[in-house]
């Protein structure tokens, strides 16, 4: 990694702004490879050097990457007036330039990446890379082999065009169905307009896969961990 000055280095690390950080030097609480550091301005090795604040040994990661279990009820922003945001339940990020790489409705749950990699979530999100996504959903009224049919063909949900090819599966149909649907596109309220598009409601919607990553089981509403390398391998 390029040599980055001290003030940028912990001020990305979220230590404060670059002019706290500069205080924090003339206060002398700053320390590199042991020394106390007399400009903000000094180049330091990510990589190699050790910088300590306040005694305390701050590492650099030039990208994180969360995997959140989204709950129902904060949204997929980074700022909101009103609600919580999903950038808000990771507690311990480092980075201050994190976003969610892609949107889940407020009362939908489930998979949401979290990063400052812009190029990943371009790959993710970029409509012609047809990133699958599978969604749990519970339904309202029964689902059918002809819903499964026309899911496959392609629906009018409004759009120029209809949907692109979806896999419908019904695990369990009656008064409330429970179906998983697999689409390849991100259109706003997809899995939604989709159902209605066939006269039906969705009344409970999870992402559980995205990418080929499925979201951890392990993890509740709310929740989240830092992706690992494998996963990283696989959404790259
Ligand atoms: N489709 C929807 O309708 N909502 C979501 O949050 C995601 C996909």
């Amino acid at each position: 990694m390029k040599p980055i000055r001290l003030d940028k280095y912990l001020a990305d690390m979220g230590a404060g702004t670059r002019s706290e950080v500069k205080n924090f030097v003339r206060k002398g609480l700053i320390r590199v490879n042991g020394e106390t550091v007399k400009s903000p301005e000094l180049k330091v090795d990510a990589d190699r050097d050790i910088v300590e604040y306040n005694g305390r040994c701050v590492g650099y990661a030039d990208f994180e990457y969360y995997m959140l279990n989204k709950p129902a009820g904060c949204v997929s922003a980074t700022r909101d007036n009103v609600s919580e945001t999903v950038l808000e339940l990771i507690v311990d990020k480092k980075r201050k330039d994190l976003f969610p790489a892609g949107r889940l409705d407020k009362d939908t749950e489930g998979l949401l990446f979290i990063t400052n990699d812009g190029d990943l979530a371009h790959r993710l999100l970029s409509p012609r890379h047809h990133v699958e996504k599978t969604y749990f959903a519970l339904i309202d009224g029964i689902v059918t082999e002809e819903d499964r049919a026309l899911f496959k063909e392609g629906v009018d949900i409004g759009e120029k065009e209809l949907t692109l090819p979806a896999d419908l599966k019904i695990l369990t149909s009656g008064i409330q169905s429970e179906i998983e649907l697999t689409i390849t596109e991100g259109k706003f309220h997809q899995v939604k307009r989709m159902f209605e598009a066939v006269g039906k409601t969705v009344t409970y919607l999870k992402r559980v896969s995205m990418g080929g990553i499925a979201l951890d089981p392990g993890l509740r509403p709310g929740e989240y961990r830092k992706l690992t390398e494998e996963e990283l391998e696989i959404l790259r």
